[in-house]
């Protein structure tokens, strides 16, 4: 008999819980995802964009020799489920199911108040940033603070806010100036400002939708899950959530997931 607390989808936020931010996903993360693609819809949710997605999750799962048919229940949400890419095994490809883009002027609204926040507080640090990086990258969705840039290596941006208290600063001043958008804190330097309720509850709401799920069938990992974390609407939302500190946590939860499934 069916079983109403069996969940059916398996979500991930990337950064810190299935990766070393911004990195492609090790081997063993590669491996456990492509075994639960035969049981479970396996459904990343990140501010990233699509690009990100392939290079980080679905060409490392293409390493581990995952199959056309084991694509077809791995749901791409894109910066934080605005867009949403679905597999076709017939076509070969992705296909863009939605997608809920900001205009340029919101763009450019939002870009301004965050550069002057940081600015301001003397966070603005261009000369640490990579040649050809940028600081402000427009995800489409969203807009995106990232510190050091996207380029920087793992070390400094761990060092650069461990205790988010910068980006704290930041959102708080960027909310005075441009008050039509939120703010969230991401990854290790990063600060994601979008349309309100454009976050990882319309992702998830969607996601329920698309799959025709409920979301006491989903089960979320993520590391930012406390209040003001980009997590963390997820778990205002109810949906089970286990909070990981990095991808080993993930793994060890997924390697016991996978084991009470085959049984
Ligand atoms: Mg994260």
């Amino acid at each position: 008999m069916y079983n109403k607390s069996m969940k059916k989808v398996l979500s991930f936020d990337i950064d810190q819980t299935l990766n070393i931010a911004k990195t492609p996903i090790p081997d063993e993360i590669a491996v456990l995802l492509r075994d639960l693609l035969d049981y479970y819809e396996i459904c990343p949710i990140s501010g990233q964009k699509f690009d990100q997605f392939l290079i980080q999750i679905v060409n490392r799962l293409k390493d581990v020799n995952v199959t056309e048919q084991q694509l077809e229940h791995l749901h791409l949400f894109v910066a934080q489920g605005t867009q949403y890419y679905r597999y076709s095994a017939t076509k070969h490809d992705w296909d863009q199911v939605y997608s809920y883009p900001l205009t340029d002027e919101q763009v450019a609204e939002v870009s301004k108040a965050i550069q002057q926040a940081a600015e301001e507080l003397g966070y603005w640090e261009q000369d640490k940033v990579a040649e050809g990086d940028e600081i402000i990258e427009n995800r489409l969705s969203q807009v995106t603070f990232s510190a050091l840039g996207q380029k920087a290596g793992t070390e400094a941006k761990y060092a650069w806010d461990p205790d988010c208290k910068k980006r704290e600063a930041i959102v708080a001043r960027t909310k005075e100036l441009a008050p039509a958008y939120e703010y969230e804190i991401g990854g290790t330097t990063s600060i994601n400002a979008f349309i309100p309720g454009m976050n990882k509850v319309f992702g998830m709401t969607h996601l329920l939708e698309e799959l025709g799920v409920a979301k006491e069938e989903v089960l979320y990992f993520g590391d930012m899950t406390q209040p003001g974390g980009n997590d963390y609407p997820v778990v205002q939302m109810g949906v089970d959530t286990i909070t990981v500190r990095s991808h080993e946590d993930t793994a060890y939860a997924l390697r016991g997931i996978l084991a009470v499934t085959k049984k």
